[in-house]
Order: structure tokens, then C-alpha cells, then sequence
């Protein structure tokens, strides 16, 4: 049985933490685009000094450079029973994109932490892109980019469609454990359809 997964939730809201714990309840990998862009920038391949300077302005990058990251990424055979998205997609394109690649999800989970958290949250975190301005800039993106995206997917569940994963959003105020314990309640209960 298969288990295909989005997590959205803006940054600093948990979705990575929370990721290790889904990955390892259902042995799916987790497909982190955030972390497969530092490991590029770290190993200074081409895609990793290309990805620096935007990922260092809290910017986006390109729809179909993470698209083609991620359709290679999903082939290998760690994903063959699944696989949890975080971070991806951020964009109404790249939503577009999985869709028009017939990619079947069956779960979108939002992770709600209110801005304020958020800010607080993230000033504490000890990560290069995490000082004030690029925290700022990322949360704006976030409102403009990436939050459309839970009208798309709760539109697109209330449509009846067989190919529309369900959609859930929890609270993500509480401790690391009650959040998982939230998740794990919505995964475990999930309708299971036969997209594999
Ligand atoms: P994250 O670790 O998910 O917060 O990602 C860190 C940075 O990597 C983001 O601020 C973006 O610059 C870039 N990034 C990660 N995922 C994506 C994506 N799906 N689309 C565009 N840019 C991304």
C-alpha cells in the first residue's frame, strides 16, 4: 500500500520535524527540496550556485528546475511505496506540474501556525537563511507564493475527483509530540484509495 504525501505549512512551522516521524511510522522517504538545495550548494555543483543567491534572498527557485528535480528524485526505488513532500510543492505551477504528471497524492496535510509564532520561532533557528531579512522576505513569499495552494488543494478535495488527495489541516501550535500525535491520527484514518 502505498502512502504519497504533501505537507504544507509555512516556514518554521514544523513540517521537517514532523517529517521524520511520518517517514518513519510508514517507511516512506522524505523528499525535502529545501534540503536537496543545501546539499547542491554545499557540494557547489552548478544547480548549487545557481540555487545560493536566491535561497540567500528568501527568494524561489524556479518552477521547472525543482519540477525536474523532483520527477527525477520520485524514480528511485526508495519512493516505490511512497514518499512525503516537504516544501514542495510552493508554487501553483509546481502544484500544476504533479497533477499534469498524473503524480497520484494521496494526503495534503497543512501544519497552521499562526505568523506571530512564526517569527518567533524562526529568529531562534540557527540556519544561514534565518536572519531577519531573509525570515521576512520567506514568510512574504510564503503568503504570496505558496499559501494559494490550500484553496487549490481544498478546492480540488471538495470536487469529488478520485484523483484529489484528501486535504487536512491541524493545528500546529503544541508540542513537537501533540503535532505528531495530530498527524498521525489523520494519516492513520486516511480513506484508502487505489491509486497505486
Ligand atoms: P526550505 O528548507 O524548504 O525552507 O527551503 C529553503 C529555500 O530553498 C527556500 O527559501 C527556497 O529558496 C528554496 N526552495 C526549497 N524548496 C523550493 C521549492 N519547492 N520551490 C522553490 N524554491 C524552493
Amino acid at each position: 500500500m502505498s502512502m504519497r504525501i504533501i505537507l504544507l505549512g509555512s516556514p518554521g512551522a514544523g513540517k521537517g520535524t514532523q517529517a521524520k516521524f511520518i517517514t518513519e511510522r510508514y517507511g516512506i522517504p522524505q523528499i525535502s527540496t529545501g534540503d536537496m538545495l543545501r546539499a547542491a550548494v554545499k557540494n557547489d555543483t552548478p544547480l548549487g550556485r545557481l540555487a545560493k543567491q536566491v535561497m540567500e534572498k528568501g527568494q524561489l527557485v524556479s518552477d521547472d528546475i525543482i519540477t525536474a528535480l523532483v520527477k527525477e528524485r520520485i524514480q528511485q526505488t526508495d519512493c516505490r511505496q511512497g514518499f512525503l513532500f516537504d516544501g514542495y510543492p510552493r508554487t501553483l505551477p509546481q502544484a500544476e506540474a504533479i497533477r499534469a504528471e498524473s503524480i497520484p497524492i494521496d494526503a495534503v496535510i497543512e501544519i497552521a501556525v499562526d505568523d506571530e509564532e512564526i517569527i518567533k520561532r524562526l529568529s531562534g533557528r540557527q540556519r544561514e537563511d534565518d536572519n531577519e531579512s531573509t525570515v521576512r522576505k520567506r514568510l512574504q513569499v510564503y503568503h504570496e507564493q505558496t499559501k494559494p495552494l490550500q484553496h487549490y488543494y481544498a478546492e480540488w478535495a471538495a470536487t469529488g475527483d478520485p484523483m484529489a488527495p484528501c486535504y487536512a489541516k491541524i493545528d500546529g501550535q503544541g508540542s513537537v509530540t501533540q503535532i505528531r500525535d495530530r498527524l498521525f491520527t489523520v494519516l492513520d484514518n486516511l480513506p484508502r484509495r487505489n491509486l497505486s
